[in-house]
């Protein structure tokens, strides 16, 4: 490495150099919402493979069975499949998934919020209502219902660690991006104002960006974007991890990005 590269690396905040080690979220319980594909996925993957006992949040089974079978070939700890999608949901699905979580593991250490829908890009005089309802509900309310069922079981941790999932959008809004980015900067309200409810209690509430990444919904709002030019899941998962360490125990209330300068 030359002498630049390890001033930038001295200069990068703890969360972007984080290295984790193999045994870092050993007998930690961690739920992943929209574990099935793009970064849920490979969070929920990461963290498994750092010992923690996963519980994968999802709406689509099949790609939740894939992501399990992963997880039983690195031979850690079992994961839970927890269907749930977001968009139908009601009050006794919610119920039902933490008294699972309840019965199987007795508490929660880490939840992380990473599902969401992109919706439509489009003028708000022409949004369609429905879109935005649905896009809304997925990405903001369902996050505050899931949040507020499991707090029980998150209460029962002695490090419990909230992660909510933002982006570029919600901090500096752009025209045409409607009830995502609206949906982004109500989490990152809901998530400071968490903070600060949760903080005598000790669980922490934070906020990541994960900055441009080759997944789905990427490609789904530039798709002439080369894929090629962006960083895979994988590559912004140390984040997460530091997070759902017990390295950043006391740090609540942040809203971080996942990759430098963007
Ligand atoms: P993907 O589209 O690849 O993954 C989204 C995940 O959310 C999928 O697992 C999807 O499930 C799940 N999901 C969608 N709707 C529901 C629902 N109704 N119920 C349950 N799960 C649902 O997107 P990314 O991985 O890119 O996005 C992950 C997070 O990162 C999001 O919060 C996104 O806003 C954020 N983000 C992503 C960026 C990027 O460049 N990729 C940039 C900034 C933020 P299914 O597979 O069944 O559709």
């Amino acid at each position: 490495m030359n002498a630049s590269a390890d001033a930038s690396c001295a200069l990068a905040p703890p969360h972007q150099r984080f290295r984790a080690g193999p045994d870092e979220l050993r007998g930690r319980v961690v739920a992943v919402t929209g574990a099935g594909d793009g970064i849920g996925r490979a969070v929920a993957l990461a963290a498994a493979a750092h010992g923690a006992q996963l519980v994968l949040i999802g709406r689509g089974v099949r790609k939740l069975e894939q992501v399990h079978a992963s997880i039983a070939a690195l031979a850690g700890p079992e994961a839970s499949i927890a269907p749930l999608d977001l968009d139908q949901a009601v009050a006794r699905d919610y119920d039902q998934l933490a008294h699972a979580l309840r019965e199987r593991y007795g508490r929660l250490d880490g939840l992380v919020h990473n599902a969401a829908l992109l919706g439509a890009l489009a003028p708000i005089e022409h949004y369609d209502v429905p879109t935005w309802c649905r896009v809304m509900h997925v990405n903001l309310t369902a996050a505050f219902a899931l949040t507020q069922v499991l707090l029980p079981v998150l209460h029962a941790s002695t490090d419990a660690s909230i992660i909510f999932t933002s982006s570029g959008v919600a901090r500096r809004p752009r025209a045409y991006w409607g009830a995502y980015a609206v949906s982004k900067a109500g989490t990152e309200a809901l998530a400071a104002l968490l903070a600060q409810e949760l903080e005598s209690s000790g669980a922490r509430v934070n906020v990541l960006n994960p900055g441009p990444v080759r997944t789905r919904m990427r490609a789904q709002a530039f798709p002439a974007e080369d894929p090629r030019t962006l960083p895979a899941p994988d590559e912004v998962v140390g984040p997460y991890l530091w997070l759902l360490s017990g390295a950043s125990r006391g740090v609540t209330g942040q809203s971080l990005d996942c990759q430098a300068g963007r």
